[in-house]
């Protein structure tokens, strides 16, 4: 069993990185402008506005992500008004807000959020002709599992 959620084809697309990504974000960012400007663009506080300063895409930016911008971004997937990630994390340094991370990552999963880790990853699903349909996610029905007994 599981829950359709509908994408549109502009996506709700979440960009973070991890101070020592941010310019492997940024030159990612460059590159694919055009197409992410068809799309609705969220990011943490830093990464945000540094990429609505250097690409003049609008950017709508929560907190950044060691004061809350990570959890902020979970909880508007769970809302509905975020539907793609991509999110270049720091693999050799760990951060102070590492559970937060965590935290949103799970909730990509649950949510059947696609999530790009990586430049390669981004590259290929920002060429999958998805990027312009319309799609449903499927969540799982978790209602079974988490059924507790007391
Ligand atoms: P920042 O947050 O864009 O505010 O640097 C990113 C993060 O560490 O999650």
């Amino acid at each position: 069993m599981s829950i359709k959620v509908r994408m549109g084809q502009q996506k709700k697309i979440a960009l973070v990185a991890h101070d020592k990504r941010k310019k492997d974000l940024l030159d990612w960012v460059k590159r694919n402008r055009e197409v992410l400007g068809t799309h609705f663009l969220f990011g943490t506080g830093t990464t945000g506005t540094m990429i609505s300063g250097e690409t003049n895409l609008p950017v709508a930016t929560f907190k950044s992500g060691p004061l809350g911008g990570d959890q902020q971004i979970g909880s508007r997937i769970i809302e509905g008004d975020i539907d793609f990630i991509v999110f270049f994390w720091d693999p050799l340094e760990a951060q102070p807000h590492d559970p937060d991370v965590k935290a949103l990552l799970r909730i990509a999963v649950l949510y059947d959020i696609p999530c790009a880790m990586n430049i390669a990853t981004a590259d290929f699903l920002f060429t999958s002709e998805l990027m312009k349909e319309e799609y449903e996610r499927e969540i799982i029905d978790y209602g079974n599992r988490i059924r507790r007994e007391f």
